[in-house]
């Protein structure tokens, strides 16, 4: 069986992130994609707490059957590395292949990650395509490891969609409708 792991903030999830697990998950025949929320990012400050986000990916993802919210990175201390991640999910799965996915902005700076090399041993790394980066930057180690995945252009990013609400724009279309209620009822980041 073949297990990919996205990884992210999902601050909040939104069409792009459900877009390149959905691709990641036919073009790789995976069987099933974990959608694991960063508790605490090493790398940047979330604005909605992990529970909230967590809730958003679990809303997302409960209609798809291929699809399942992970709490891995909530239920650990400290800062939420990837390795950490992938290894504990070896140990969950021992039974699965893993497919780390990542779109090209998080791939193309993977050498500064927290034991960057490793997750390379650790899984097979996915690049997905997404508008406005792209893989010339990359380290060639990891180039030469990276599975890379056209997949359709999708523009929107989890910055944006907070923009938008702090601006009062909707984000319909951009979120799925029921995250679209959850940033509503609970007033999120306006
Ligand atoms: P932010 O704007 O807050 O950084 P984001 O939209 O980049 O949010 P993240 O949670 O940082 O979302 O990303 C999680 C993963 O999803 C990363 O690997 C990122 O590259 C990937 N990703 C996010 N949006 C897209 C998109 N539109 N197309 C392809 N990959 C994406
Ligand atoms: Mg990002």
């Amino acid at each position: 069986m073949r297990l990919g792991i996205f990884g992210g903030s999902f601050d909040p999830i939104h069409l792009g992130h459900l877009l390149a697990a959905s691709e990641a998950y036919e073009l790789l025949s995976l069987s099933r994609v974990l959608f694991v929320t960063a508790a605490r990012p090493p790398h940047k400050m979330p604005e909605a707490d992990a529970e909230a986000r967590h809730q958003m990916v679990l809303l997302a993802t409960q209609d798809d059957e291929r699809f399942e919210a992970s709490r891995l990175e909530l239920d650990r201390e400290g800062p939420s590395y990837t390795v950490d991640t992938l290894r504990q999910a070896g140990k969950l799965y021992p039974e699965h292949e893993l497919f780390f996915i990542t779109g090209a902005d998080a791939y193309a700076d993977l050498d500064s990650w927290y034991q960057a090399e490793e997750l390379s041993r650790l899984a097979t790394l996915v690049g997905a395509s997404r508008p406005g980066y792209d893989i010339s930057r990359m380290h060639p180690f990891f180039r030469e490891r990276t599975v890379l995945l056209k997949i359709p252009a999708c523009e929107v990013s989890s910055t944006q969609v907070r923009e938008r609400i702090k601006a009062g724009r909707t984000v319909r279309y951009l979120v799925v409708p029921k995250v679209e209620e959850y940033l509503a009822k609970h007033a999120l980041y306006r």
